[in-house]
């Protein structure tokens, strides 16, 4: 019998996915995770009825969630990235020589173990790299308590929903301020803004509260049904999204101009440029 799974993220709107074979399909300690083969995406992960990544666009989120930031900063020694249990965030992290040490503050450590099961190409060894610490905790424990001060967080969570909801809010946010070193920069996977737009405008209100700089940045991953996904950002620094091309292409090339899909030198000033219905959410 033919199974079709179910995205039921949003109220109007259902997408459904057909699932040729199905991997996984349980409860984790945290909720629940559908890993399934599909023709169109390729092998593709699903937590709480939500696509969390498909082997064939993941490369457009990963990249643009590091390397946005990694290359805005330009001397980022100390990374964190909260969630990101399938490595692929982790994985072009490592791509940056700079980068000294990378920790991945995850809550459901099932989600590490079947990535690395089934998603082996995903993390690409990352999670085994010396400069790598995993973390299984809740993110807002982390940036609470730490001692440690970051360059740069990347916060690849799952939607405002279950364990997730928490790392939408403005004490998480503030706990991620105080876990910065200054000049330091935040990241947040911030939603699809057609369908999401009063989640990424509050997350926006809360960082224009707590820093000097805030707005956000935009990437299409097919499998996020619904549009451009959105990437708050959040800084003290207010050169740093602002940089000329020519100063992101010379980085990238001290970077040895490692392979890349999706994220290019001029992309990174692009995906800045907000269309109006976006910009007045992020300007309000
Ligand atoms: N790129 C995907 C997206 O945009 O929807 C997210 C992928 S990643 C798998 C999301 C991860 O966030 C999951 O592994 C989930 O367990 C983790 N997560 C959810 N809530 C968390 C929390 N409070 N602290 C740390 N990790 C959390």
């Amino acid at each position: 019998m033919e199974r079709w799974v179910e995205e039921t993220l949003h109220g109007g709107f259902r997408v459904r996915l057909k699932a040729d074979r199905v991997h996984f399909d349980s409860q984790t300690e945290h909720q629940h995770l559908v890993i399934f083969e599909n023709s169109d995406f390729g092998r593709v992960m699903m937590l709480d009825g939500v696509v969390q990544l498909s082997t064939k666009d993941e490369f457009v989120y990963h990249e643009m969630m590091a390397h946005v930031p990694l290359f805005a900063h330009g001397g980022a020694k100390k990374a964190l990235v909260i969630g990101g249990g399938d490595g692929g965030v982790l994985r072009e992290v490592l791509k940056h020589p700079e980068v000294v040490s990378a920790t991945l503050c995850e809550i459901d450590r099932s989600v590490i173990d079947l990535a690395c099961e089934h998603f082996p190409e995903i993390s690409a060894g990352a999670l085994d790299d010396k400069r790598t610490r995993v973390v299984i905790a809740d993110g807002t424990t982390f940036v609470r308590e730490t001692d440690e001060r970051f360059d740069v967080i990347m916060v690849d969570s799952t939607d405002p929903i279950g364990p997730g909801a928490v790392l939408f809010t403005k004490e998480f946010y503030a706990g991620c301020r105080r876990a910065l070193k200054p000049g330091g920069i935040l990241v947040t996977q911030n939603g699809l803004p057609f369908l999401q737009g009063p989640q990424l405008k509050q997350s926006i209100g809360y960082f224009r509260d707590l820093f000097d700089d805030s707005s956000a940045y935009l990437a299409t991953t097919p499998s996020y049904f619904g549009g451009s996904m959105s990437y708050g950002w959040a800084t003290d620094d207010k050169t740093l999204r602002r940089h000329k091309l020519e100063t992101i292409e010379r980085r990238y090339e001290k970077a040895g101009s490692f392979a890349t899909r999706y994220w290019r030198p001029d992309m990174q000033r692009a995906a800045f440029a907000l269309p109006t219905y976006i910009r007045e959410l992020v300007e309000a």
